[in-house]
């Protein structure tokens, strides 16, 4: 039967032992950097075909996917994306940006969809998001929901 002494030196190297760990994993944990992503949940595909775009040959990479339902970015791999974007960033505010192709091809419901994950992962954190388009596409509706969401 181990001693007294040798049960309370034990006992104070596994808490020192469970101190170390936590205190690396809360070190990890603050040592996250914050970064940029550019998502493109249509891919590369846009209503207009300018002569100096970069990204538009990129539809010959899939030959035959149906436009635009397979290009869109899924449900389950959108909402995955937004949970991980967020919990990754380090900072109060998150920003994200959405682009092509052209994202307004998606059509507002898509973005309103957008919004309503955003809310359900941002755990406390603000939420930003910027749009990059070429503008042809924005009606009314579009407008209005810009305009409604506007920080
Ligand atoms: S609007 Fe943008 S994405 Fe569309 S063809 Fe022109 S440069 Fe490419």
């Amino acid at each position: 039967m181990p001693s007294a002494a040798a049960f309370f030196e034990a006992r104070s190297n596994l808490m020192y032992s469970i101190q170390c760990r936590y205190s690396n994993m809360e070190k990890q944990a603050t040592n996250l950097h914050p970064f940029h992503v550019l998502a493109k949940p249509v891919g590369p595909l846009c209503n207009l075909a300018c002569k100096y775009c970069f990204y538009l040959e990129k539809e010959r990479l899939y030959p035959g996917n149906p436009q635009p339902t397979g290009w869109t970015l899924p449900d389950e791999i959108l909402e995955e994306y937004i949970r991980q974007y967020i919990a990754s960033q380090p900072t109060p505010v998150v920003s994200f940006a959405w682009q092509g192709g052209e994202p307004t091809m998606l059509g507002v419901d898509y973005f309103r969809k957008i919004l309503a994950l955003q809310e359900r992962h941002a755990n406390g954190k603000r939420i930003e998001n910027t749009l990059q388009t070429n503008g042809v596409l924005l009606d009314d509706a579009w407008c209005e929901f810009l305009a409604g969401n506007r920080s």
